[in-house]
């Protein structure tokens, strides 16, 4: 596969230091973010390499949109979060994406944006990403009905 200079595209070594795959849905691939300072961060990519939410077409849109919101509720359920925010920026790196991120009472940026990269990033190990990628796909699961 040759190289498109978009990591999103290529997913190649910088989307995999920053982001784990956790399931491709029907328009788009939904990822966990590594820095888990909120905890259940992800990130879901639209399927193609589209760069604003006005280039999809209305079936797309609505399409893309349907996976957001399946995403949104499967991490609220999973990690119990008291808000789900939900941002686009791409001025670097320009594929489509939302984060989302859960927000807490009381925890990190709690009433105010997050921060997208903070200075010091929440790792975590290999068996505690798997766990918090088993709970997502857990209620994927059920929120999809399959
Ligand atoms: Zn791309």
């Amino acid at each position: 596969m040759s190289k498109t200079g978009c990591f999103y595209c290529d997913k190649d070594e910088q989307l995999t230091n920053l982001m784990i795959e956790i399931s491709k849905l029907p328009s788009s691939i939904l990822y966990l973010n590594r820095d888990q300072t909120h905890k259940g961060r992800c990130i879901i990519a639209f399927h193609s390499h589209k760069r604003e939410l006005f280039e999809l077409s209305e079936v797309e849109l609505t399409a893309f949109m349907k996976d957001v919101s399946i995403a949104a509720e499967a991490i609220q359920r999973a990690f119990k979060a008291d808000k789900i925010n939900y941002a686009i920026y791409g001025d670097l790196v320009s594929h489509l994406h939302f984060h989302l991120v859960p927000k807490y009472e009381g925890g990190p940026e709690w009433g105010e944006a997050f921060v997208n990269s903070p200075i010091s990033r929440l790792l975590m190990k290999d068996s505690d990403n798997r766990e918090r990628i088993e709970g997502i796909l857990e209620q994927l699961k059920i929120v999809r009905g399959i």
